[in-house]
């Protein structure tokens, strides 16, 4: 791999007793999307703000770029953009004043200025917005500005820590697709979630934190394949009535686990990933008067994946994690 755009090395960060962050190490390949998933109080914000040069490890290297954060954060200041989960908003400074005086304090001046904040807020379809107050944004709005405000000096990686949070599904399909232009031209994006499917399908690149640890990395696909899964397959069963009688049905069966409601029915493994084994149990629950109205396979989705990683790895399972409705990535 060519020099990474971000490398992390054995970081460690404590809090008095807490070990925040807990000798990771991990490198970002340049102009790739990766994803760094935990739980809420896993370490991602921790290692972000180091990253960013906003912080200091006990112990660890960090570089961007191939440039020290602890030995030279002006020149990695240049190079990254930050995007935290919080950033505040002035009241009475318009969507055009504010992007306009962050342009000004990194330094463009005269027609430059305005060609980049009027490029920037063209980008993140601030256009319309320009004279609106910028503590007067809706939630999706205000991320836009906030992206807006990250790229002003047009970095090489940007660093977003929970962009999506709080967002409605139209803005997050929105910031999605903003995400996908800037890695089409090359950027390397680091960006962080507490909710697995949100990331899955863009990142290039996943990295899984928890408590403090690194447990895993790869891709959506890799996570899949590790655990139970080689052993068991999930079905995705709708019935006509209450979902119990599936779910006691599931309890009588000693080969089959009822994993969770849904409206029309709920999702069951089965221990045996042949098909056969399932058209059997398909026969049997009919047999036993289930009302079936439908039985499909389903894909094993990134939350049960992690858990099965950190049970089989004996290592705690934090909860909730969380599953939002499951979008669809290119609308
Ligand atoms: P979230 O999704 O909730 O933001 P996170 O994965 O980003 O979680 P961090 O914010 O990095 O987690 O926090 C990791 C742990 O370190 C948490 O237990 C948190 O309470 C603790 N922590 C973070 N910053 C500080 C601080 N400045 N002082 C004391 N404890 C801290």
């Amino acid at each position: 791999m060519s020099e990474p755009a971000i490398s992390v090395q054995n970081l460690y960060r404590s809090f008095g007793e807490l070990q925040a962050v807990n000798g990771v190490s991990f490198d970002v390949a340049p102009g790739s999307v990766c994803g760094f998933i935990g739980a809420n109080g896993a370490g991602k914000t921790t290692t972000m703000r180091i990253i960013a040069s906003l912080d200091y490890p006990n112990e660890g290297r960090v570089t961007i770029c191939g440039h020290d954060v602890m030995n030279k954060p002006a020149k990695v200041r240049s190079l990254i953009g930050w995007m935290p989960d919080h950033f505040g908003n002035y009241s009475h400074v318009t969507v055009l004043e504010y992007l306009d005086f962050y342009a000004r304090a990194l330094g463009y001046r005269g027609k430059e200025r305005q060609m980049r904040v009027q490029e920037v807020m063209e980008f993140a379809d601030l256009l319309p917005l320009a004279d609106r107050f910028s503590n007067k944004l809706s939630k999706g709005m205000t991320q836009r500005l906030g992206l807006g405000r990250s790229l002003l000096h047009d970095p090489e990686v940007l660093i977003m820590d929970e962009p999506a949070a709080g967002l409605d599904p139209k803005a997050r399909v929105e910031l999605k697709h903003l995400i996908r232009i800037l890695a089409e031209e090359g950027k390397t994006i680091f960006i962080s979630s507490h909710i697995l499917s949100e990331l899955g399908e863009m990142c290039d690149h996943l990295l899984f934190m928890n408590e403090g640890r690194l447990v895993h990395q790869g891709d959506a696909e890799s996570l899949r394949v590790h655990g139970k899964q080689a052993g068991v397959s999930l079905y995705r069963v709708h019935v006509v009535g209450p979902a119990e009688e599936l779910a006691n049905w599931a309890a009588m069966n000693p080969n089959v686990e009822f994993l969770e409601t849904l409206r029309l029915g709920g999702r069951i493994e089965i221990d045996s990933a042949d098909p056969e084994k399932a058209a059997y149990l398909l026969a049997r629950m009919i047999q036993d008067g289930l009302k079936i109205s439908e039985f499909h396979r389903e894909e094993r989705n990134l939350e049960d994946a992690f858990i099965d990683l950190l049970e089989a790895t004996n290592q705690p399972v934090p909860n909730p994690i969380v599953s939002p409705p499951q979008l669809p990535i290119n609308s």
